[in-house]
């Protein structure tokens, strides 16, 4: 068998490794209870604070999770990855902080603000291709070519393990949780999440929370197998992107793991930016508002129930969340 088809699926062990191992490099987020929220949605409403990350994402957590685990030889030829903006920053930052070189490979249609975030982290940025997966090829070649270690936005067990520290930290700060509301892209993140809150109790609902535009997990698990799905713009680009074909880990743990999965139009997506801003003071991307756009669009709560929704990333260019915050809700 290959070497890289050895390692196995994450598990709750790997979880508490990895927050033993990032606690000095990543913040450990406020949970604060949302009263508009609460009110509107019968619901015990809390959000869970991870753009006060220092990179304005979650991402940091896998990130930094993964690049420890490097050994010395690997650490010297530095670490690469390819990613729609916030994966990438957590690397450049991480790999920055860790005193490994980094290389980030980016499509043309990451943003802007983005693309400028991680060169002032001190990383190399390449843009490439007009997709994630053409981003993607570039940084394979430059693992075969150059020795540099591929750092997966998600795919990954570290990676997974990393995320999954915001599991054990909700489950610290709301012991009685009923249902939890997670972003879903490629499901680093809800995979992590679901391993520790499913570890603790199985009746704790997982949900996942996509657009309507481009929804690969969604698909896939529609398929019963990784489909590839057109990519589009949307307001949470941060959910664009597939979960690859050759996928191994996130999407079995979410089959296993998640109860649910809801997508959002543009307009319920812009609609939960709004209410994050006017109500909570909060600037929050549209990946990171999709939990709440659910709760306020009648998707997702229900009378009496301990809701959490992470709020994971506020990496948005400004100029159009001032249009989209500005704009009378329809
Ligand atoms: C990456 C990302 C997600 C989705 O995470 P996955 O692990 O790909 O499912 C959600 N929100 C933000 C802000 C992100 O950057």
């Amino acid at each position: 068998m290959p070497a890289e088809t050895v390692s196995s699926m994450p598990s709750l062990r790997d979880v508490y490794r990895a927050r033993a191992r990032i606690s000095s490099h990543v913040r450990r987020t406020p949970l604060v209870r949302s009263a508009p929220l609460s009110l509107l949605s019968g619901s015990e409403v809390h959000l869970k604070l991870e753009t006060l990350q220092d990179i304005g994402a979650f991402k940091l957590r896998g990130a930094v999770n993964r690049i420890m685990t490097l050994d010395d030889e690997e650490r010297r030829r530095g670490v690469v990855t390819m990613s729609t903006g916030n994966h990438g920053r957590a690397v450049a930052y991480a790999a920055g902080r860790l005193g490994v070189p980094a290389i980030v490979c980016l499509s043309e249609l990451v943003a802007g603000n983005k693309v400028e975030a991680i060169r002032e982290l001190g990383a190399e940025a390449r843009i490439i291709g007009r997709s994630q997966d053409e981003a993607g090829e570039e940084a394979l070649r430059l693992v075969r070519e150059e020795g540099m270690v591929l750092i997966p936005p998600f795919d990954d067990p570290a990676v997974i393990a990393g995320q999954g520290t915001i599991g054990l930290e909700l489950l610290e700060d709301l012991p009685d949780v009923d249902e939890v509301l997670v972003p879903l892209s490629g499901g680093g993140l809800i995979a992590g999440i679901a391993l520790a809150l499913k570890s603790a109790d199985r009746a704790i609902r997982v949900v996942g929370v996509s657009m309507t535009r481009g929804a690969a997990m969604a698909a896939s698990l529609a398929a019963g197998h990784p489909v590839a799905v057109k990519e589009e713009p949307t307001l949470a680009d941060s959910l664009g992107g597939g979960i690859g074909l050759d996928n191994r880990y996130t999407f079995e743990l979410v089959r296993r793991h998640v109860d649910d999965v809801l997508l959002l139009d543009e307009e319920e997506i812009a609609d939960g930016m709004r209410h994050l801003y006017r109500k909570e003071g909060l600037v929050a991307e549209g990946a990171a508002a999709v939990g709440v756009a659910a709760l306020i669009a009648g998707r997702a709560g229900g009378a009496g129930r301990r809701i959490a929704t992470v709020i994971s990333g506020r990496n948005v260019d400004m100029a159009s969340f001032g249009a989209i915050v500005a704009a009378e809700s329809t």
